[in-house]
């Protein structure tokens, strides 16, 4: 403790790193926290042979990853910028867990860069919903700060559209089979929006693409309520 109020004193720009806790001046200095350039230089970005459905990392070329081969997703198409792999999951669980709030600002620009380059032309931005008590009890839905803060960049408006009615058991803890029934029907268009959806292209921003079922409930639950098509844009997936 008391050497961090020494390296703030004599070091009073610079930040610890949170994923190596070297001393960095690289990137958002909020809450007296930063990622280096060493470490982000690290994060494997998702591209070479990608799912030509979901945009995860595939061994090669032109096919479809294990997920999207087996089921029929309602989502048209989802992309990421990180493969959910080595220090950026220290990225992403500070960003879920440890109100690092800042770090959505962080994973947006990224996420929006990405965006600009997918050609999706989206009428607006949503977000992967969060139980209300649960999002109570964490202060915030880490998707709606990535989403709120690509939306800022793209200039593309935001709704919070989406409602999750159940709470369903956090999917970390579920295998492959049970992600997919645990979320079945646990999302829904909100009354307030729903005039809002008809034919329109809805891109659905979440963290991480894991199996790819949040995002698929999320588009079911659009395209039930006249949405022309929907894209997932998340800031990391879990490779094939
Ligand atoms: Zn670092
Ligand atoms: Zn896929």
């Amino acid at each position: 403790m008391i050497s961090e109020i020494l390296k703030r004193i004599f070091y009073p720009d610079d930040f610890g790193c949170i994923v190596c806790s070297r001393r960095a001046r690289t990137y958002k200095e909020h809450s007296g926290a930063a990622i280096c350039d060493e470490c982000i230089k690290t994060f494997l970005k998702a591209d070479g042979f990608l799912c030509t459905k979901c945009g995860r990392k595939v061994g090669s070329e032109d096919s479809l990853c294990k997920m999207c081969a087996k089921n029929d997703f309602a989502f048209e198409k989802a992309a990421s910028v990180y493969v959910y792999e080595g220090s950026v999951r220290t990225v992403v669980h500070k960003l879920k867990y440890s109100g690092e709030e800042w770090l959505a600002n962080f994973a947006a620009a990224e996420m929006s860069k990405k965006y600009e380059t997918l050609g999706w032309n989206c009428d607006f931005i949503t977000f992967v919903p969060m139980y209300r008590a649960k999002e109570r009890a964490r202060g915030y839905n880490q998707a709606e700060l990535l989403a709120r803060n690509v939306a800022e960049n793209t200039g593309i408006e935001c709704l919070p559209a989406l409602l999750r009615t159940k709470n369903t058991t956090p999917q970390s803890y579920l295998d492959t089979a049970e992600r997919m029934a645990n979320l079945t029907g646990a999302i829904k268009v909100s009354e307030e929006y729903k005039n809002k959806i008809e034919n329109k292209r809805i891109l659905v921003i979440d963290d991480i693409l894991t199996t790819g079922s949040s995002l698929n409930e999320c588009a079911k639950a659009l395209i039930g309520a006249g949405a022309e098509k929907v894209y997932g844009l998340c800031m990391c997936s879990v490779s094939d």
